[in-house]
């Protein structure tokens, strides 16, 4: 498609009207454009004497070229208060305004769902997320929702979860906090999600470079921040027998204590829920973990 832009004095407005009428151009946008006394109207809301219009409209390549070429023989001849010209439109894929449904959940498997997820960061990463229509995505979703999968990830603003996995509204129920922990309500919020809601996998993302891993190494004490990091200090233990210098500063450290933190989430997940735990032995639920690297969006998934 063409879109066909003419600039004109309102004085010849009413020529342009009827020979774009002529065309069968419709769906024409006139937009006032500041004149060269700084106004558009006059004193009665008319378009001042100085004041242009500028007119486009959306057409096939034959009709843009019939356009411009009339536009040129029958006025511009005539008058120098008319200028034309056209630009491509580039051809767009129309932007994805499908929600999951309850039939698609169902019908999914757990290692479905988590190739999807990887398929979904691997279009994130190359930089070819899914173009989505959010409006109609909103409008679509707001009778019910049917997940895929729950992700417990950290608070980290470098994070962002439906982006990573390149899934929209709808797609994934999202648990955060620092540093990625499991407690009471999370679990109670993962049993909602898989056992009520049926979303087919947990995953649990930790990642580089976190903060809250940093502050349970450094013993970080800080109103309720201490008890935070109370709950991430097994991983610091599981990670005794590091083999480096155990500091935070140690990016490989960092990297070992964060990996620890997910297996460990994954354990209490599964020691803490008999429900959760009945559903993975089932087969109805995939638990896994990854750790998310800042660098370059790439995921390492933990067993
Ligand atoms: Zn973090």
């Amino acid at each position: 498609m063409k879109r066909v832009s003419i600039i004109c004095a309102p004085a010849v407005e009413e020529h342009v009207t009827a020979l774009l009428e002529e065309i069968g151009a419709e769906g024409q946008m006139i937009v006032p454009v500041r004149g060269i006394d700084g106004q558009n109207t006059d004193d009665d809301g008319e378009p001042a004497e100085t004041a242009k219009l500028q007119i486009e409209v959306t057409l096939d390549p034959d009709r843009a070229e019939k356009l411009l070429q009339r536009i040129q023989s029958d006025l511009i001849a005539a008058s120098s208060a008319i200028a034309a010209y056209e630009s491509d439109i580039p051809e767009e894929d129309p932007a994805e305004s499908h929600v999951t449904t309850a039939e698609e959940q169902a019908r999914l498997t757990p290692d479905e769902v988590l190739q999807q997820f990887k398929d979904g960061n691997r279009r994130f990463r190359s930089g070819h997320i899914t173009r989505r229509n959010h409006p109609e995505q909103v409008r679509k979703s707001a009778v019910g929702q049917f997940p895929k999968a729950v992700v417990l990830s950290c608070l980290d603003s470098r994070v962002p979860v439906e982006d990573v996995f390149d899934q929209g509204i709808g797609d994934v129920f999202v648990a955060r906090v620092a540093g990625n922990l499991v407690n009471e309500d999370i679990l109670g919020s993962m049993e909602f999600a898989c056992k009520a809601a049926g979303a087919k996998m947990i995953l649990v993302m930790g990642h580089q470079h976190c903060g809250a891993i940093r502050g349970a190494i450094d013993d970080v004490q800080m109103g309720n921040l201490t008890s935070l990091l109370a709950k991430i200090k097994p991983a610091v233990v599981m990670s005794k027998d590091f083999p480096g210098e155990q500091i935070s500063s140690n990016p490989l450290y960092m990297r070992h204590v964060a990996r620890n933190n997910v297996r460990y989430a994954l354990s209490q997940i599964r020691t803490r829920s008999p429900i959760l735990k009945e559903m993975e032995e089932k087969g109805e639920i995939k638990i896994v973990g990854a750790f998310y690297r800042l660098t370059d969006g790439t995921l390492e998934f933990i067993e």
